[in-house]
This record gives structure tokens, C-alpha cells and sequence, in this order.
């Protein structure tokens, strides 16, 4: 029976946000530029109006500018367009985001395709995701950035671990496989097509669960002394009758299988805005030339 050691994202975001702090005193000091970052929300889906509430709150903490635009859901892609174009000349914001999922009327990638690439500090402008992909700097989607950086801090080198990746979307499996193959990772990613998911998942040193399926990857697809991030937010019943948060991982059965180990909540989700911070700062930075 191997001891697992649960890691704590949540203290790790803690601090990140507080070096983020420390370092947009002293950019300021250098530069007299205050970091900004707009988050733009169209319609009212209970969701991201909370995510956008926190991300305000947290980037005010780190001592930045947010610049909030709440729209109707009414508004026409004509108008969010114009709207991006207005932020991508403003000096005064150094980051952008368009919160997600839009309005369905409203094609998504043109919207994050309108996105300055050196604003777009979701990384999920094509731009980004090419310079990402052949190794040059970018602007790196905030949830896969705060999962290798949890990686390396609790295991250091990376290098050289098999990793898979279960899940394929743009904005977590695919970059972060990209980012573990940057840290000299072997990586497999996995999908709803991969043949015997529980024989591949068995062969991961680091095994990623960003699948959105509630505790689908179970205790014994886990190699013993595994290192296990779940980055699965899913809402599902409780016995209390009200509804709790569960991973993509069967954490109870993971216990004593994986040597380390994300929960949810509390694991990777802390990380995503304390990243986005970090990449707040990053864009100012390159944006007045440091
Ligand atoms: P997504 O776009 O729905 O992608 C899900 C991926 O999982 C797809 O690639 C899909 O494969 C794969 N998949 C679905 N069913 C599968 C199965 N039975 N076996 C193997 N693979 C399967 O989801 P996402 O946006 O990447 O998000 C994934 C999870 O992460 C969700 O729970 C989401 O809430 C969570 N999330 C958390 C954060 C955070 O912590 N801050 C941020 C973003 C997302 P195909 O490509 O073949 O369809």
C-alpha cells in the first residue's frame, strides 16, 4: 500500500498570487505602468458571473487594474468585435479574456481570433497556441500552466516520466501535453477513442484526468506511486441532497495507489486565475518591453 500525499493547490495559489503581488509593486515602481486586465462576460450564466466576480477580486488584490465589461446576451458578434477592437488598442489593458461559454449565437473562435495575441492572456489565440506548440514564448492557457507547475514544484525535473493525458480539448489536454513534452515528459494523450484507456492509464508516472466525466478514471488505472492531477470540476448529487463537487478521478480509490494527488476542489482549480495573474503580468511586461 503506497502512503499518498494529497497536493494542496490551494495554498500553492495562495502564494503565487502573493509573488504575483510583489511583483506588480515592484513593475510599477520600475515602470509607473499598472498591470490591466480586461475580463469581458456576455449574458448571465450564474457560473461564469461567479468566475468573473473572483477574478475582479483577485486581480485588485494583486494590486492591478480590472476593467469589467458585463454585456446582455442580446449583444450581436458585431458588437463583441468591436469591443475587442477597442480593448486591443487601449494602453491601459495589458490582458484580455472573453469569459466562456458565449452565447450560442456567437462563434467563439472568431471572438478569441480578434484577441491581440500579446493580450491574450488565456492563451487560446491560435497564435499562441502555435508558438506553444514549437517551442517558442507564449501566452499559456492558465489551468494546463497551473498543473505543470504543481508537477514541477512537488517533483522537480519532470523530465524523462511518462505522462498521459486523458482528454483532448484546446484549452486543457492539448496544451498541457504540449507543456509536459516541453519539460522532456513521454506523453500519450488519450481520448474518447483510445482503445483500453485503463491499460494506458496504467503506464503513466503522471497521470492527467481532464475528461469532465465524474470519477470515471478509477483506483486501479493508477500505477502505484503515480502522481495524479485532476483537473475534472463536476457537479453531481449529494446525500444530503444537495449537489457537491467531485474530480474525473474515484479520489477514495485513488488512496493508497497514487503517491500523489490532486482533490477537488481545492486541487487544480485555485490555480487557473492565480496563472491568469501571473500571465496579466507577463503581457505588461512584454508589452512595455521588459
Ligand atoms: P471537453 O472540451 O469536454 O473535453 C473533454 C475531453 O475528454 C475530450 O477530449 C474527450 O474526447 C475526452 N473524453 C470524453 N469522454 C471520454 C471517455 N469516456 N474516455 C476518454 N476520454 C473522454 O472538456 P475540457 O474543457 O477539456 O474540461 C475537462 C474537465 O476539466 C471538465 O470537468 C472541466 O470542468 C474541467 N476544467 C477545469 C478547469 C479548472 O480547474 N479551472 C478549467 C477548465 C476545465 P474526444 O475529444 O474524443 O471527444
Amino acid at each position: 500500500m503506497v502512503e499518498t500525499r494529497i497536493i494542496d493547490g490551494k495554498g500553492f495559489a495562495e502564494a503565487l498570487r502573493k509573488r504575483v503581488a510583489s511583483e506588480v509593486t515592484a513593475f510599477h515602481a520600475a515602470t509607473g505602468v499598472t498591470p490591466g486586465l480586461a475580463v469581458v462576460l456576455v449574458g448571465e450564466d450564474p457560473a461564469s458571473s461567479v468566475y468573473v466576480r473572483n477574478k475582479g477580486k483577485q486581480t485588485v488584490e494583486a494590486g492591478m487594474a480590472s476593467i469589467e465589461h458585463k454585456l446582455p446576451a442580446s449583444t450581436t458578434q458585431a458588437e463583441l468585435l468591436a469591443l475587442i477592437a477597442t480593448l486591443n488598442g487601449e494602453k491601459e489593458v495589458h490582458g484580455i479574456l472573453v469569459q466562456l461559454p458565449l452565447p450560442g449565437h456567437i462563434d467563439a473562435q472568431k471572438v478569441l481570433a480578434t484577441i491581440d495575441p500579446a493580450k491574450d492572456v488565456d492563451g487560446f489565440h491560435v497564435v499562441n497556441a502555435g508558438r506553444l506548440a514549437v517551442g517558442l514564448d507564449a501566452l499559456v492557457p492558465c489551468t494546463p500552466l497551473g498543473c505543470v507547475m504543481l508537477l514541477k514544484h512537488h517533483l522537480g525535473s519532470l523530465a524523462g516520466a511518462k505522462a498521459v493525458v486523458v482528454g483532448r480539448s484546446n484549452i486543457v489536454g492539448k496544451p498541457i501535453a504540449q507543456l509536459l513534452l516541453r519539460e522532456d515528459c513521454t506523453v500519450t494523450i488519450a481520448h474518447s477513442r483510445t482503445r483500453d484507456l485503463p491499460a494506458e492509464c496504467r503506464q503513466a508516472d503522471i497521470l492527467i484526468a481532464a475528461v469532465g466525466r465524474p470519477e470515471m478514471v478509477r483506483g486501479d488505472w493508477i500505477k502505484p506511486g503515480a502522481t495524479v492531477i485532476d483537473v475534472g470540476i463536476n457537479r453531481v448529487p449529494g446525500t444530503d441532497g444537495r449537489s457537491r463537487l467531485v474530480g474525473d478521478v474515484a479520489f477514495a480509490e485513488a488512496q493508497g495507489v497514487a503517491g500523489l494527488i490532486t482533490p477537488v476542489p481545492g486541487g487544480v482549480g485555485p490555480m487557473t486565475i492565480a496563472c491568469l495573474l501571473q500571465n496579466t503580468l507577463t503581457a505588461a511586461r512584454r508589452q512595455v518591453g521588459m
